[in-house]
């Protein structure tokens, strides 16, 4: 799998539609301060379902759309999408080209789409989950998250060996398993005290 290409409109600095094109090897960019460097991973990270907007060094979600300028009125819309070339299959059940889009709209209203078909956030989540893409995965790294990570308690660091090993998606789907069991026998707990009253 490999990314192969990045497109914002009306992402945080990139009002205009702008294409990114990844070619094999490193890429690098590069940049005066300010120029928009970082808001190109967190446009990365934010179409594979980045939830908190305060990673995204905003105060709310809203605050990745174009905010205006001197010269530009603020847009009503930030969209971004990511395709990936997946001819290794690396993405499973997924075609040879992936693509993965997310849409915010000022009114709060937010669309995920992968293909272009219309999904949930939880079905972007589960597709890179354990895919080296993950939340926790090492694939970001930003500016003092070594630290952080030296710095972890030794079970959150757990998770992200989990996340590289490909364990955490069958972690997640056990501990809701659990949760179900639980529910379940609850609720057949339940159904026995009627049964007691009633005999
Ligand atoms: P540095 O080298 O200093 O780390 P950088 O190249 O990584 O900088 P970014 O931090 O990605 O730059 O970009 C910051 C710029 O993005 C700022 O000029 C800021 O005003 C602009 N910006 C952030 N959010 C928005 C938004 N919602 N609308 C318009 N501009 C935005």
């Amino acid at each position: 799998m490999q990314l192969k290409a990045l497109t914002l409109n009306g992402f945080k600095s990139f009002a205009d539609k702008t294409t990114i094109e990844f070619d094999h090897g490193l890429t690098g960019i590069v940049g005066p301060n300010g120029s928009g460097k970082s808001n190109i991973t967190e446009a990365i990270r934010w179409a594979l379902g980045e939830q908190s907007a305060k990673s995204l060094r905003g105060e709310r979600m809203g605050d990745v759309i174009f905010a205006g300028t001197a010269q530009r009125p603020p847009l009503n819309r930030a969209e971004v999408t990511l395709t990936f070339n997946n001819a290794d299959g690396y993405l499973k059940d997924q075609p040879e080209e992936v693509s993965v889009t997310r849409r915010l709209f000022r009114s709060g209203e937010s669309d995920f789409l992968i293909n272009k078909r219309s999904v949930r956030l939880r079905d972007v989540v589960e597709m890179f989950m354990d895919s080296g893409l993950g939340r926790e995965s090492f694939a970001f790294i930003s500016q003092g998250r070594v630290e952080a990570i030296f710095n972890s308690k030794p079970e959150d660091r757990r998770g992200i060996f989990e996340e590289a090993a490909g364990v955490l998606k069958y972690k997640t789907q056990k501990t809701k398993a659990q949760a179900q069991l639980q529910e379940t026998s609850d609720n057949l707990a339940r159904v026995f005290d009627i049964v007691h009253e009633l005999s």
